[in-house]
Order: structure tokens, then sequence, then C-alpha cells
């Protein structure tokens, strides 16, 4: 719990939310300003600014959550399919620093884009350069 987390206050029941879902380790609610009907919100319940601060037990059930909740929320509102995404840092629009998975219903045509859409001007990247990154990542995942 962190005072001036607005969603520890949630989780903590000073701030109302329509909650939708609950487990010991996860809450998932309706996202305040929804960007289509039924936009939930999924976060541990205990505070994490981001991903690399979860725990590898609470990502898991971060992740069960969302893989639970995404079919019922589209159900719910008779959606055609979902974006599930996380900003990840302010550099990514983390607005809110308790990290929370989105659940985006998505309709056909409803004018959206795919999460393509959310990086900058893409890199100029060659085959070289590709195994490079692909290097680079390996490596700082090995250890
Ligand atoms: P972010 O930009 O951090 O990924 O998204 C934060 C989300 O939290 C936004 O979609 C915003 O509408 C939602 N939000 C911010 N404050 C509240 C709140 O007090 N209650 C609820 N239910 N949602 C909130
Ligand atoms: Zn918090």
């Amino acid at each position: 719990m962190t005072d001036d987390c607005i969603f520890c206050s949630i989780v903590a029941g000073d701030v109302p939310a329509r909650t939708v879902y609950e487990t010991d380790a996860v809450l998932a609610f309706l996202d305040a300003n929804p960007l289509a009907p039924g936009h939930t919100l999924v976060i541990p319940k205990s505070h994490a600014a981001r991903i690399e601060d979860l725990e590898t037990d609470l990502a898991a059930a971060v992740f069960e959550a969302v893989a639970d909740l995404t079919p019922r929320v589209q159900d719910a509102v008779d959606a055609d399919a979902a974006t599930v995404g996380i900003n990840d840092g302010e550099a990514a629009g983390q607005e809110v620093p308790h990290v929370h998975a989105h659940v985006i219903p998505r309709f056909d045509d409803d004018g959206g884009a795919p999460i393509h859409a959310v990086a900058g001007d893409r890199p100029d990247l060659d085959s070289d350069d590709l195994d490079a990154l692909a290097d680079s990542i390996a490596d700082a995942t090995s250890a």
C-alpha cells in the first residue's frame, strides 16, 4: 500500500470502483474514463510501479486474471475482439504508477488501431542490426 497511489486507495476501499473480479492477489475494475464499453483494468493488489517490480508469482497472477477476464469482458459487451496492453513507464504513457493491464473491448469498424500504432517512427534496422539486438536481449535475459 502506498498512501498517494490512487489504485492502492481503490484496493483499500478508500476510493470507490466498479469491481468486476477479485482474487487474493489481483483486482479488476472498470476504467473511469473508458476507451470502449467494458474497458477494464487489472492490477496486482500490492503496489508495484512497473512490470520489473512485480514478483514472479504476482506477475503470473496478473496474467492469469487477464487471460480469465478477457473473454468474459468481451462476452459481456458483445465485442468482436480485445486489445490488451500495459503502459510500462511514463515514456510509454503510463499515468498511474501502479502496474495495470488494460483490457479494451474492440468492435468491427470501431475506428481504432492495432497495438502497432502506439510506437513512434519505425526504426530502419537491417539483418545485422536485428541479430545484434536479439543477442543483446538474449544476453540480458539469461543473467
Ligand atoms: P495509464 O495511462 O496509466 O496506462 O492508464 C491509467 C488509466 O487509469 C486511465 O485509463 C484512467 O482512465 C484510469 N484511471 C485513472 N484514475 C482512475 C480512478 O480513480 N478510477 C478508475 N476506475 N480508473 C482510473
Ligand atoms: Zn499503488
